[in-house]
Parts: C-alpha cells; structure tokens; sequence
C-alpha cells in the first residue's frame, strides 16, 4: 500500500476517510475541513485538491497524490488555475461579494484536469449572507467543482451548509510525534540541530505544530519561548505536587512581562490538559514529549484536582489577559487558590 497525503502528517482519520474516496473517484463536491490552527488544515486541502486530479490517481505503486505528474507539479509550484484560493483578504469579515465573485467562475470548464478546486480559506469569518450565497451553490454544484472549506470551528458555519459537506477534522500532533519527526528531519538533514534537549523542548513548545517545532529548533539558544515552557513546568510542578509554601514561594519569582505570562500560562495549561488526557487513557501528549514519565507523575494526582488547576489557571489567564490585574497578585492567588482547594 502507498501514502495517502503522504505531505500531511498524522491526522490518520482524514487519511483513510477521504483517501479511498478519492482513489476510487467517489470523492465528495464539498469538505469541510475543521481543526485548531497550525493541524495541518492547509497541507491537507493541498493534498487532497492534488489527489482529485493527479493523473496518477488509483494507480498502483504511486502515492496518492503522486507529488510527480505534471498535475501535481503545477500546483505544488502554486500555478494551476484549476485549484484556487478564496479568502476575505484584509477585510474583518468575510464580505458576498468575495463569495459571488468565486461563483461567477464556476460555470466555466477547468483548465488542465477534470476539476475545479476551491479552497476556502476562513470559512467560518463568512457572514450570514455569504454563506447564504455559497449555499445555493452547494446545493447543486457544477459537477466539476469541488469545494474544500477551512475553519478553526465548524459550528459558527449554517447547518445547511454542514449538512451539505463532508466535515474532517484535523489534528494536533502529539509532542512524542513531533520530536520523532524531528529526528527523522535531523538525519535527512533538513534540520541541523544536534542538541537533544533542545529538540525535545521545541517539541513541547511547539502546541502540536511541527512548522512552530522547527521555527524553535532554528532559534538561538536563548529563544524565550523555552524559558517559559521551563517556567510553566515547574509551575505546574508547584501548583499540584510540591506543597503550599513552595508554591507560593515559586509563584512570587515570576516577575514576567505580561505577555510573557500569557505564553507561561498557555503552555500551562496544555501541560495540565495533558495530565488530564492520560488519566483518560488518551497518550497524545501536547506538551511533554516522554509521554511514559508524564503518565508517571499524571497517576500520582486526581483527575478533579486536576481539573480544578486547568480552571484556576483559566482564570489566571483571563485576569492577565483581559482584566490587566497585577502580575505578582495573579500569580500568588493561584498559588494559594491551588492548594487551598486541596485540603
Ligand atoms: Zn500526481
């Protein structure tokens, strides 16, 4: 058996869904493609828009898409005609008239294949009446017309049009994937970074992305996006195992800038979320790349003492972000708060 979307990593779901449908040109008008930014919402409409219409399509012994007919090549290189890009530009919202401007160029036959790919970008930013105006044509598309939509979530689309596409969802890349990409990247050579450890933080910092995972291994030792990770380690450390005192004690070191808090906070609470994910028995760790010693510390705690932290630290998050309160008072009420709701 050959790759399916062999440019999209993980996401094995969308993978075996979609692939054999298109393999066996059963594929659908309309997908919805639905996941957190940075999951690989892109690479997957590339690759499928690449499938639809690679010549090698079905075909034993390629890669579906093969990534080297002329079909392919042409829109890897960004210059087919046949798959094109539709966005709300600089516009805060997602205007009709972009929407009416793309259905006024459905009519006409592809250029080079046997379909038109229109990938829709934002779909969600789409107002009421723009979705209105791609409803109709959802509803009965030319034949050679695909639509591929992308959103970071598929509930702000109308039913109608849910109810019209196929909906995938995307997802992150746990850390230990990442880090094992990593080292495939580092002896292909595409990446030259030789420090383990610093391979394994941007693994963990990386909040499921490869492309932030490589950017952190490409940045100078002192890249500030580690240091916070440290720091939101061993602020969770503090927050659920070490104790009162000392937790109090770490809280009053943290003399960050607010936006650096907000970084802390965040890799925080995905340190937390993954915690609460392992006692769950779902080993896709976000943040920590040993998911066996994250497992090990994860069962030393209870699963609604961690769900009272992720909620504190929510709030901590939501009084820095929104509410401009003090940093060090922030800071030392979750730590109190933390281990007051422990007693
Ligand atoms: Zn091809």
């Amino acid at each position: 058996m050959n790759n399916i979307f062999p440019k999209l990593l993980g996401n094995n779901a969308i993978k075996n869904l979609c692939g054999a449908d298109i393999r066996n040109s059963k594929h659908s008008h309309a997908y919805i493609i639905d996941g957190p930014d940075g999951s690989g919402k892109h690479t997957a409409a590339l690759q499928i828009a690449m499938a639809i219409l690679c010549h090698n399509k079905g075909k034993d012994g390629f890669d579906l898409p093969c990534g080297i007919c002329p079909s392919c090549a042409k829109i890897a290189a960004g210059y087919s005609t046949d798959v094109q890009f539709v966005n709300r530009g600089n516009n805060a919202t997602f205007q009709v008239d972009v929407i009416r401007n793309m259905l006024s160029g459905i009519g006409y036959l592809p250029d080079d294949g046997d379909y038109k790919i229109y990938i829709i970008e934002e779909a969600d930013k789409m107002t009421a009446q723009a979705q209105n105006s791609l409803l109709l044509s959802l509803e009965e598309p030319p034949a050679h017309v695909v639509f591929i939509l992308l959103t970071t979530d598929s509930g702000a689309l109308l039913e109608t049009i849910r109810s019209r596409a196929h909906t995938l969802k995307t997802e992150m890349l746990s850390a230990p994937f990442i880090l094992e990409t990593l080292h495939k990247m580092r002896s292909e050579g595409t990446i030259s970074e030789r420090d383990e450890n610093k391979l394994q933080t941007a693994a963990s910092a990386a909040s499921g992305s490869l492309g932030s995972a490589i950017l952190l291994c490409s940045k100078s030792e002192s890249s500030p996006v580690l240091k916070y990770r440290e720091i939101a380690e061993q602020l969770v450390y503090a927050l659920i195992f070490a104790g009162s005192a000392e937790a109090v004690n770490f809280c009053r070191t943290i003399d960050s800038k607010r936006t650096e808090c907000e970084d802390i906070l965040f890799y925080a609470m995905s340190a937390v979320r993954d915690y609460i994910a392992l006692k769950n028995g779902n080993h896709s760790t976000l943040f920590y790349t040993d998911t066996e010693k994250a497992h090990a510390e994860a069962v030393k705690t209870t699963l609604p003492r961690l769900l009272g932290v992720y909620r504190l630290l929510e709030a901590a998050q939501d009084d820095i972000c929104r509410k401009n309160a003090s940093i060090s008072t922030v800071f030392c009420t979750l730590a109190a708060n933390a281990w007051k709701e422990n007693r």
